[in-house]
């Protein structure tokens, strides 16, 4: 795996391909056609790879960079852009996946624009029901990943507790260490 997938839901893990956002230097997770192809692969749209060239790895970054501006505006309480209405809509209209019935059992299969598509179904169902007010941003700085929070209560912080839950609480933890060893 060359992905991570902590969201609980496949357009926030693909918003997240572009990796600390809100800093100075994110990091591209899409840099080449190969990650998108790998990317579809590991979240489990595709069984195999879709092909992706470089036109395809533009069209996602731009669907991807929509997402995320749709996202942000739910989470900052301001209008959804409608330029990125638009562009999630006309995805959304795309063609479904191919799923192909055999003896022994099934594939999924399609191009990029299929896999986009469903990405841009789910970012429908999300942004327009009601999971939109379990939206959250991780509350690490470094990551600032959009999640769903669906934990009882409500009271998640962070995108993964593997990753960004356990390096903070290691950093206060060791910021805790150090003051008393000071003191
Ligand atoms: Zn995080």
């Amino acid at each position: 795996m060359i992905h991570a997938f902590p969201c609980g839901t496949l357009p926030l893990d693909f918003v997240g391909t572009l990796r600390a956002r809100r800093n100075a230097a994110p990091i591209e997770k899409l840099a080449v056609p190969a990650q998108l192809d790998a990317w579809f692969v590991e979240a489990g749209i595709f069984d195999a790879a879709p092909g992706a060239d470089a036109t395809d790895l533009a069209v996602a970054t731009e669907l991807r960079e929509s997402i995320y501006s749709l996202v942000a505006a739910r989470l900052d309480g301001r209008p959804m852009p409608e330029r990125a209405i638009a562009e999630v809509n006309r995805h959304a209209a795309g063609l479904p996946v191919t799923l192909r019935l055999h003896a022994d059992g099934t594939t999924r299969t399609g191009t990029v624009a299929q896999g986009l598509a469903a990405l841009a179904r789910e970012t429908v169902e999300i942004l327009g029901g009601d999971d939109a007010a379990l939206l959250r941003e991780c509350a690490r700085p470094e990551c600032t990943q959009a999640y769903l929070d669906r934990s009882r209560g409500h009271r998640r912080e962070w995108c993964a507790m593997k990753t960004c839950g356990n390096r903070v609480k290691a950093a206060s933890y060791r910021a805790r260490h150090h003051s008393s060893a000071e003191a």
